[in-house]
């Protein structure tokens, strides 16, 4: 790498899915200029947030209402066509139009104080750079959530976790254990049992919600994650504010006992898994729906978490620290709520912009 020394801007954003990209899109709007003032980071290799990675068969009709980026509707996708490629091609046009100039593949290593009262933004790949303000937007997909269980290194068959998930294809024939209580587990097992022979754990029983997923659920979700998170507390699972849906498929499902949870086994076996009541399940694949976990560990050397664990928020501002803020993190993790508070931490970060950079300390 060259040495390209460290770039001032006023605003750096990392990440560029829905979040990073609505801020950017509020910053440019606001009349920064990229590369001058704002430069948004991103490590992935395209255009697409986490949706570029997402398994082929997850098609654009089967995602649960994803929202447009503001300034661009995405109209006319087809249904039967991958996200991924719907998403990615939907984000790399938007950044064309709004003239975002992501930098990619560039992965952001660390942020920590820096001089002047700024922030210092060092990359892996492509130099530092000292902003005095940032909207982190990193979401969660770099962080799968695998628990440990007794026994998981014994296993002979095949673990994966939902982040590694390329389709059913890959299962037919076999026996699969599929574990977690969310909308990814409801979607592997209605994919899997089509072509193998499935099983269904879950830590809690899973709650279905008949009924659309309405703007008044909606924001009854979002102000139980807000209070956690106003709270100090990490975030929980979006499946325990939501709910699972209950669509036409998952109906099937439950009527053919495809998804007819059993309860957390206690052991991982060589053979597949077991409960302490001495019940086993034969397994050739466990496949962990078990979630992710916000991708913040770059944020470390600011020390923005609480005893319980969360980053305490003020809406997007870090309460410890006003120059950063976190969107699409806790309230603001979904395509609506990276939408709405990409806007209200552009606002939050020109008021702080207006104010002399404070000393360092
Ligand atoms: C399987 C699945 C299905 C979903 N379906 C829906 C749905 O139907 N509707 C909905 O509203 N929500 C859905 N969600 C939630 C959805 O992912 C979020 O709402 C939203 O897309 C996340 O956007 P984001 O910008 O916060 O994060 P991401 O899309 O994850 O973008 C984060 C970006 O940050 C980058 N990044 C991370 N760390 C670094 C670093 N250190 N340096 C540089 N760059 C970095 C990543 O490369 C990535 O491009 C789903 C989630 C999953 C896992």
């Amino acid at each position: 790498m060259t040495d390209v020394g460290t770039r001032d801007v006023d605003v750096a954003v990392v990440g560029a899915g829905q979040a990073g990209l609505s801020a950017a899109y509020h910053l440019r709007r606001a009349g920064f200029a990229p590369d001058r003032d704002i430069v948004v980071l991103d490590h992935s290799p395209a255009p697409g947030g986490a949706w570029q990675f997402r398994w082929p068969s997850l098609t654009y009709g089967k995602v649960h209402g994803m929202y447009d980026l503001p300034g661009l509707p995405l109209v006319d996708a087809p249904e039967d066509r991958p996200s991924s490629e719907v998403i990615g091609d939907y984000f790399a046009r938007y950044e064309r139009t709004f003239d975002l100039r992501v930098r990619r593949p560039v992965d952001v290593a660390s942020v920590s104080e820096g001089a002047g009262g700024r922030l210092l933004v060092r990359t892996r790949n492509d130099g530092d750079w000292s902003a005095r303000a940032l909207i982190n937007a990193t979401g969660t997909w770099d962080r799968p959530f695998l628990p440990h269980h007794p026994g998981a290194e014994t296993f002979r068959g095949r673990q994966l976790h939902t982040a590694g998930y390329r389709g059913p294809e890959d299962f037919a024939g076999q026996r699969v254990v599929v574990v977690g209580g969310g909308t990814s587990a409801v979607q592997h097992l209605l994919e899997i049992s089509e072509v193998a022979d499935t099983l269904w754990v879950t830590r809690r029983p899973p709650v279905f919600r008949d009924g659309p997923f309405d703007e008044r659920r909606g924001r009854e979700a979002v102000a139980l994650v807000d209070e956690r998170v106003r709270a100090g507390l990490p975030p929980r699972s979006v499946v325990s504010v939501t709910g699972l849906v209950m669509n036409e498929a998952v109906r099937r499902g439950r009527e053919s006992g495809v998804l007819e949870p059993r309860p957390m086994f206690t052991r991982i076996t060589p053979e597949g898994v077991a409960w302490d009541d001495g019940g086993t399940a034969p397994a050739d694949s466990i496949l962990w729906a078990t979630g992710f976990r916000a991708a913040l560990d770059h944020l470390a050397p600011l020390r923005l978490r609480e005893r319980g664990g969360g980053i305490r928020l003020e809406g997007t501002r870090a309460v410890r620290d006003p120059r950063v803020h976190l969107v699409g993190y806790g309230p603001s993790a979904s395509t609506i709520g990276a939408n709405r508070y990409g806007r209200a931490a552009v606002r939050e970060v020109r008021r702080l912009l207006e104010t002399p950079a404070r000393a360092a300390g």
